[in-house]
């Protein structure tokens, strides 16, 4: 048997799994990430077709960590978020709400970037990266905490010992299983279809959010060579049993379809790109924690994608602990103590739980098909759009500030 000494064992490594490895290096840790898939494997999972608005908090976490460097010449700034209702029966847009960056005293909301890039140059970056060890096509079995520390064994039978389990595993997590820690889940029976379009008219930075019943469609520009100006992604919230419907794998009639739905903000739309679909879920972790273990990321929480929460929230956990490990490192504490995942998730849980409660009320009023819950959207982006200071609490809310 393989046997190894380590600080800290993450387990999964997608976004978070790896953001949160380059920032343990960074203070001295040495990191072994355990991933389920085969590098090779997952580098044909990454033609993942979904791009992420990483909104100012984020970025500004990944310049401290010195991974931003990486992303910035593929990054797409977005300056603005307009957030609109498609009249039901118009087709037209009939309110909006711009959510400036300015308003906020910020030259950019953030960047949107593709995750087949960041999951790419993360894997590029950590490989050349010393103090970590990655164990590829493997999963834990079996976890053992002890007094000092804490003991996992694989399926392909590697024992590891680390002062910390970390579970990125994502939202089927393993790690949560084999502790027997308990989920909610909410199924909102919607799928989001996601793909890539040109459009006529310039995106000038900005994303939209254009709801009607069913939720929204979300428009975030892409940073090109040929098409700059011209391209973005789009993620189309749908009914579970409109999944099958012939507009969805026509690409020209989705074009026709996209152009509508969007209210032809941007002008004609062509489809440049497969489509992918994902089902819409909340869930959320009963515990952030256990002896010698914590939860981050979507083993921990999982949010429609409305309002680039998703990851945002993550990267949030990530900076937390990462804060949390300096402080112990600093004043010569040990890590991965009960008074540590306990301090973890007393600072995550309720922060976590407001943010999805949110995202879940606005997931629930945009899939609305009533007529006072339409008039309800229509008002109150007007209402938002003229109040000045309940749009900033409102931004700032969504911004992480
Ligand atoms: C359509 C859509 C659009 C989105 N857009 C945005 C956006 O604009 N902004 C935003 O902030 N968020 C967005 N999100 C959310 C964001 O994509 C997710 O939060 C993010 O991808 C989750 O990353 P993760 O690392 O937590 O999980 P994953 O990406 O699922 O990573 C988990 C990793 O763990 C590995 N793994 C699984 N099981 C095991 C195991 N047993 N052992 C070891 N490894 C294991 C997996 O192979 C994987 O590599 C969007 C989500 C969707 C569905």
């Amino acid at each position: 048997m393989d046997c190894y000494n380590t600080d800290v064992v993450i387990c999964g490594g997608g976004i978070s799994g790896l953001i949160m490895a380059k920032s343990l290096i960074n203070l001295g840790l040495k990191v072994t990430c355990i991933e389920k898939n085969q590098l090779q494997n997952q580098k044909v999972k990454s033609n993942d077709l979904r791009s992420t608005a990483l909104l100012h908090p984020a970025i500004d976490f990944f310049k401290e960590v010195g991974i931003w460097q990486n992303f910035e010449n593929y990054a797409q700034p977005l300056n603005s978020l307009v957030i609109c209702n498609l009249n039901q029966k118009s087709g037209e847009i009939d309110s909006n709400c711009e959510f400036l960056a300015e308003d906020l005293g910020i030259d950019t909301l953030g960047y949107n970037l593709p995750n087949k890039i960041i999951i790419n140059e993360l894997q590029k970056l950590m490989m050349a990266t010393k103090n970590f060890l990655y164990l590829e096509g493997d999963y834990v079995e079996h976890i053992k905490p002890r007094s000092f520390d804490v003991v996992i064994k694989t399926n392909k039978k590697i024992q590891v010992t680390s002062k910390l389990i970390i579970a990125a595993d994502g939202r089927y997590s393993n790690i949560r299983e084999i502790l027997k820690i308990k989920k909610i889940k909410y199924d909102y029976n919607q799928k989001a279809l996601v793909f890539n379009i040109k459009h006529a008219y310039k995106h000038d930075s900005k994303s939209y959010e254009i709801y009607k019943s069913e939720g929204p469609c979300t428009l975030v520009p892409l940073k090109t060579k040929q098409l700059n100006g011209y391209f973005s992604s789009v993620v189309l919230m749908i009914d579970n049993n409109k999944n099958n419907d012939k507009i969805f794998v026509d690409k020209e009639r989705l074009s026709e379809f996209i152009t509508q739905r969007t209210g032809n903000i941007l002008g004609d739309c062509t489809v440049q790109s497969e489509v992918s679909n994902f089902s819409i879920i909340s869930q959320a972790s009963l515990a952030l924690s256990s002896e010698r273990m914590i939860l981050l990321a979507e083993a921990a929480h999982v949010l429609p994608p409305i309002g680039a929460q998703g990851l945002n929230t993550s990267i949030h956990d990530i900076k937390i602990l990462y804060y949390l490990v300096e402080k112990r490192l600093k004043n010569n504490e040990e890590i991965g103590t009960f008074e540590f995942v306990k301090e973890y998730e007393n600072l995550r849980k309720k922060q976590i739980s407001s943010r999805m409660l949110s995202v879940h009320l606005l997931n629930k009023l945009s899939i609305s098909k009533n007529q006072i819950v339409s008039d309800i959207r229509k008002f109150g982006l007007s209402f938002l759009s003229n109040n000045q200071i309940s749009k900033k609490i409102a931004m700032k809310f969504g911004m992480f500030q």
